[in-house]
């Protein structure tokens, strides 16, 4: 008789716990998922993915969750207002929402025999052998903010929309039938502490974004979907090796780049096979952590180091000037700096 596999149990039902989760269930592996928060829910994102392969979807059992999203083929670059540049992008994107992804997910999961555990907050001081953490990012000073909002039948100059701003940006997209995601990142402004349903509008005027929230105030918004977001940071990648851990808690890339969410999947994928090595009881526990930090070490560290450089850049009224005139001047090599961060 077969020995049976070991449990695996993972906190945070987000990208990267819940498609790890759905991939160990298809081999068998039996998987309960620890989830704070419910499904469906808004979440704080641009909901716009970069870089995702098809080995990825496929070895993750992703492509029934992403059928029928958006795909995106080109980007126009707005700097304080003015265009900018209207350019295709180095690969498509695809678009959907988080409320709409997270509970796919969440639903193929429970389908493939994964228990879930919505509500339930798991602490994060314990480590036993067969814990995975995928809790999201890791507590950061209070530095930046990230506002969102689903607008309704707002009309789009392109596929796919960013407006720099002073210590800003905004990345706007369809997502789902006459619904626009507008979600962008902001350094925390003092005197701004409002509502999540003001804060996104005033943010945006005060990085010089007007004609933006202009074009907001003209459209109906989803009530439900303002959300906030703040303590974000972009730091090094985690250096804990007494636990496992994936997603944005392992290392979050700053948002301009659009690859967060590839990136909770691609550590997801990366974390399988040792994973299940550990539960047929091939590989011990401490080696199952090894291995996993050194392929997450190998896969990432470039783009986050090169996304990390980039960002402060981006949101620097120097740099992005800088960045207009190499624009202009049609230097800005965008397809190697694509493929640096992805
Ligand atoms: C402003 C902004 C814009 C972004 N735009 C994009 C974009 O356009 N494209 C893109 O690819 N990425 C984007 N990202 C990044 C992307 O959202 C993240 O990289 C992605 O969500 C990471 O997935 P995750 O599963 O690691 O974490 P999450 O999706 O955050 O999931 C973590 C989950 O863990 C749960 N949790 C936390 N603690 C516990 C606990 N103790 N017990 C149980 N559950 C717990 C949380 O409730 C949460 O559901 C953006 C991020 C920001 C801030």
């Amino acid at each position: 008789m077969a020995t049976p596999l070991q449990p695996v149990e993972i906190a945070g039902g987000g990208l990267a716990g819940l498609s790890l989760g759905l991939a160990l269930r298809r081999s068998g592996v039996p998987v309960t998922v620890f989830e704070a928060g419910g499904y469906p829910r808004h979440r704080v994102c641009g909901e716009f993915i970069t870089g995702l392969s098809v080995d990825t979807i496929e070895r993750l059992g992703l492509g029934p969750i992403l059928s029928g999203v958006e795909t995106y083929r080109e980007v126009a670059w707005y700097l304080r207002d003015q265009p900018l540049r209207r350019q295709p992008l180095a690969s498509p994107a695809l678009g959907i929402s988080r409320y709409r992804l997270d509970q796919r997910l969440a639903d193929a999961f429970t389908a493939a025999g994964g228990e879930l555990r919505p509500h339930t907050r798991l602490p994060l001081d314990a480590a036993p052998p067969g814990r995975v953490f995928a809790t999201g990012r890791r507590p950061a000073r209070p530095e930046w903010v990230g506002l969102k909002c689903h607008a309704l039948n707002l009309p789009l100059a392109a596929e796919l929309e960013l407006h720099l701003g002073e210590q800003a940006y905004v990345g706007l997209c369809a997502v789902e039938p006459g619904r626009v995601n507008v979600s962008g990142l902001f350094r925390l402004r003092g005197g701004l502490e409002l509502s999540r349903e003001l804060a996104l509008s005033a943010y945006l005027r005060a990085a010089g974004l007007g004609v933006l929230a202009d074009r907001l105030a003209r459209v109906a918004i989803d009530p439900a979907s303002f959300s906030a977001v703040a303590g974000l940071g972009f730091s090094a990648p985690s250096r804990r090796t007494d636990r496992l851990e994936i997603g944005d808690t392992y290392a979050m890339i700053p948002p301009f780049t659009g690859h967060g969410m590839a990136m909770a999947f691609q550590s997801a994928e990366q974390a399988l096979d040792p994973l299940l090595a550990w539960s047929r009881g091939d590989a011990a526990w401490d080696e199952t952590l090894s291995t996993v930090r050194r392929r997450l070490r190998r896969l990432f560290r470039v783009r986050l180091a090169v996304a990390g450089a980039l960002h402060p850049v981006l949101v620097n009224p120097v740099g992005q000037r800088g960045l207009a005139t190499a624009s202009h001047l049609g230097v800005l090599p965008f397809d190697s700096l694509y493929r640096l961060t992805h």
